[in-house]
Order: structure tokens, then C-alpha cells, then sequence
């Protein structure tokens, strides 16, 4: 599937679509995500956020992150979905969770990050780019 990237939370009143490709994909295992994410890692893809269009209230938390950026992360106050994150350090990028997108959209993490971080049950795919910490920005970030 190719843009636009259709999308919504788990009760449905939060709804979005994304007009772009992204820029860069990523599974992250920093224990921030693990925290969100179950245990597991976020998967996530990165978009500009002039391609990102969201209906419906969403909640938010803000932390620093383990990059030591701040991060705001927004998600459904009604089923907690998390929809995104959004980086202090890069306001025109969008960090959307692949969880939010419908079914189908063919978008798969690219790489995976903090490595160092993950539990040594973890399963990481060999075929990705692979980095212990935080990796450098997108070169298609600035
Ligand atoms: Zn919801
Ligand atoms: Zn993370």
C-alpha cells in the first residue's frame, strides 16, 4: 500500500490518515517503549507532520527521553492507544505508532534501535540495520 495511510485508534474515536510515505521506520526497544509497549518494542514510522492529519481529542504525557530530547506522546484518552510522538528536537517530524494504522498498510520498521536495552528473549531480525543507542537523525530530517 502506498500513501494515504489510513488510521485510528482501538475505540475508534480518534482517526487519522497520512498523506505521505515516511521517511524512516523503526523498532525501538528503549525501556520508554518497553513501558508503552507492553514489554515489547514500539514500532513506529516517521513522518512529516505536514502529512499528518488527526481527528478526534487526544491525551498526552510528555518525558525526556533516554536521547535526551523531550518527548510528547499522544494517544486515545478514551482505550489509551498511542497514536504518536512527538520529539522536541525535530517539530516538523511526526513519530506515528504502526499500531494506529489500518490494517494493510505494508509499512514495516527498517531498522531497529537500543538494541542495548532489549531483553535477551528478544527476537531482532538480522536483515535490519541495527543500533545499540540512539541512531543519528534521518538524513531526510532537516
Ligand atoms: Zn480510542
Ligand atoms: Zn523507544
Amino acid at each position: 500500500m502506498t500513501a494515504p495511510y489510513p488510521g485510528r485508534c482501538a475505540c475508534g474515536t480518534v482517526t487519522l490518515e497520512i498523506s505521505g510515505e515516511p521517511i524512516a521506520t523503526r523498532q525501538c526497544w528503549c525501556r520508554q517503549c518497553q513501558q508503552l509497549a507492553a514489554g515489547g518494542p514500539t514500532n513506529n514510522a516517521i513522518f512529516k507532520a505536514d502529512d499528518v492529519a488527526i481527528e478526534g481529542e487526544l491525551a498526552s504525557s510528555t518525558w525526556v527521553a533516554a536521547s535526551g530530547n523531550t518527548l510528547t506522546f499522544h494517544f486515545c484518552p478514551g482505550c489509551g492507544t498511542q497514536i504518536f510522538a512527538q520529539s522536541s528536537a525535530r517539530p516538523h517530524l511526526k513519530t506515528m505508532r504502526l499500531g494506529a494504522l489500518d490494517a494493510g498498510h505494508g509499512l514495516k520498521p527498517d531498522a531497529v534501535i537500543w538494541t542495548d536495552d532489549a531483553p535477551e528473549w528478544a527476537h531482532l531480525d538480522p536483515a535490519l540495520d541495527a543500533w545499540p543507542q540512539q541512531p543519528p537523525p534521518p538524513p531526510q530530517a532537516t
